[in-house]
């Protein structure tokens, strides 16, 4: 029998729970997500299991990190699903806030990330993206108050911002990547994935096809910079419409001159139609 985990959705009911777990000295872990939730969520909350003796699973939408123009009105939506689900992976408590328990009228502060936040990757394209996450982030952090938390590597830049926010705020918390899931035809498992058509559901694997096949030949010694310049090539001929594919230091993110300058990391982002598909891999 699967026993569905506890849902609280106010700041009372969070607060007395944690501190019941904190009472019988559990080891809490933390996986804050957007819900939707598919095998690369579950992923990280099993990976939660082997590190905690209690997970917690957040589950919110978090307005601040999605532009006026971008998807958040019609971001997928399934509580009902996401339940079943973290029933089955074994979710201790699941932390379902309504926007205005976490953003009350008037709410006025902001945590301004730098460092690999500001390194022209997803920040170029998304400017406001960082400063909503580190802010949510941080306060599911001061909410659950967990000693680990885990972020998966499918969005690498995020994983290496809230590094960098914890270790620089000097926050409790130990962060913890988790590998990145993917279907079997290569494509990195996402919410999002649910806005393709099929013809673009088809097509879209070709982006970690053009990753894989450049991070081989830089792995064999060919040079970065125009390595990535037939990635780019072969991507936009596929149908795509690019936004980046970079390769860079896999710890800072920065820019690299050459292949010496180990260890690497190549990342992409793509749009496909309305849906825009990101994904990363280790050179
Ligand atoms: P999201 O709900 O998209 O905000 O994602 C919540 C967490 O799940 C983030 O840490 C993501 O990096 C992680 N995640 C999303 N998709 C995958 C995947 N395919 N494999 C591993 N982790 C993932």
């Amino acid at each position: 029998m699967v026993r569905r985990p506890r849902v609280v959705r106010t700041l009372p009911a969070l607060q007395q729970a944690v501190a019941r777990l904190r009472q019988s000295r559990r080891t809490i872990a933390l996986v804050p997500t957007m819900g939707a939730l598919h095998q690369g969520h579950l992923s990280l909350v099993r990976l939660a299991h082997r590190h905690a003796r209690a997970v917690i699973v957040s589950i919110f939408v978090n307005p601040t990190q999605f532009a006026p123009n971008e998807d958040l009105a019609s971001y997928p939506r399934d509580l009902h699903g996401d339940l079943a689900a973290l029933a089955r992976a074994g979710a201790d408590l699941v932390w379902a806030p309504a926007t205005q328990t976490m953003y009350p009228p008037g709410f006025a502060t902001t945590i301004v990330p730098g460092g690999p936040a500001t390194v022209g990757l997803e920040d170029k394209f998304r400017p406001h993206f960082f400063a909503g996450v580190a802010t949510v982030v941080l306060k599911l952090f001061l909410q659950c108050g967990p000693q680990i938390a885990i972020f998966g590597e499918k969005d690498y830049q995020q994983l290496k911002v809230i590094t960098t926010v914890t270790r620089e705020l000097d926050l409790p918390v130990e962060i913890l990547g988790a590998p990145i899931v993917r279907e079997t035809d290569g494509l990195a498992m996402s919410s999002r994935n649910a806005y393709l058509s099929a013809p673009e559901r088809a097509l879209a694997p070709t982006l970690q096809r053009v990753l894989a096949s450049c991070a081989a030949k830089i792995a064999r010694g060919c040079e970065p910079a125009s390595t990535v310049a037939d990635g780019r090539a072969a991507i936009e001929r596929a149908g795509f419409v690019l936004d980046y594919l970079e390769v860079r230091n896999a710890d800072t993110l920065e820019p690299v001159a050459a292949a010496a300058d180990a260890p690497l990391r190549l990342l992409v982002a793509a749009r496909l139609g309305r849906t825009r598909l990101i994904d990363n891999v280790a050179v």
